[in-house]
Formats: C-alpha cells, sequence, structure tokens
C-alpha cells in the first residue's frame, strides 16, 4: 500500500505551553487544535502546512511513550505519519513485508484517525504511523 503523502510529523516536546509559540512564529500560523489522546498519555498540538502537519506531543505521564522518549533521547522528531487508504491494510502488508508491528490493528488517535504503529526495531530506527481517515 503506497502512502499518499506525509500526513504529520510528531514531535516531542517538554512543555506545549513553551513549544507552541514558537512554532507559531517559525511556520507562521496557529496552532489549530489541542486534544487530549488518554490512551497514549499525552497532549497533543496541532499546526497545518500545507496538508502536512506537525504535532506537537507532550507527555502526560512520565511512563508514557512520550515520557519515556523525552527520558531517553530529549525532545525532538518523534514519528513520521504516512496517510494512507487503510490503517489496518497497511498494517497487514507490512507484516507480510516482514516488518514488527507496535500495532496489529488500527486505534484511535487523535482527530479521529485511524492510527498505526510500525516497529522502529525494523525500520531502521524510525518510528513511522499509518494513518487514515
Ligand atoms: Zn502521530
Amino acid at each position: 500500500m503506497k502512502p499518499n503523502y506525509i500526513d504529520h510529523i510528531g514531535i516531542a516536546v517538554k512543555s506545549l505551553n513553551e513549544s507552541i509559540p514558537f512554532y507559531e512564529t517559525l511556520l507562521g500560523t496557529k496552532c489549530y487544535a489541542i486534544e487530549e489522546v488518554a490512551d497514549q498519555n499525552v497532549k497533543t498540538a496541532f499546526f497545518l502546512i500545507g496538508q502536512t502537519k506537525i504535532e506537537l506531543l507532550e507527555s502526560t505521564d512520565p511512563e508514557g511513550p512520550i515520557g519515556t522518549f523525552l527520558e531517553k533521547k530529549g525532545e525532538g522528531i518523534h514519528h513520521i505519519a504516512l496517510s494512507v487508504e487503510n490503517t489496518d491494510e497497511a498494517l497487514l502488508e507490512s507484516k507480510e513485508n516482514g516488518f514488527a508491528l507496535i500495532d496489529r490493528r488500527s486505534r484511535k488517535g487523535a482527530e479521529g484517525m485511524n492510527i498505526g504503529f510500525l516497529h522502529p526495531k525494523s525500520t531502521h530506527g524510525l518510528l513511522i504511523e499509518f494513518c487514515s481517515k
């Protein structure tokens, strides 16, 4: 399944309050949504550039995925999300191609998207997310 475009780049930050003004200045656009995704222990903030979004991720739990990422690596790019027609099909096809999956089935992410992650151990260290509407 060929991705259509880069849906968003996920960036781990220590504080949305501190990072949002920086990104608003850098990108010349206002943050258009802030949403907590309890399932993943994150609070997200979105910016739109063309059809690609920047997703800032603040941890709400030091033991959660962003909390542990910040502890290990500090702030910076956390994942790249590829827009696909169908996340479940993309996960299945990736499994058939021998990639390790974090999610065997899609789940609900921010903005009601169906999302699923590949495991970075089989993607040269890059955390890749598939997402579809
Ligand atoms: Zn994402």
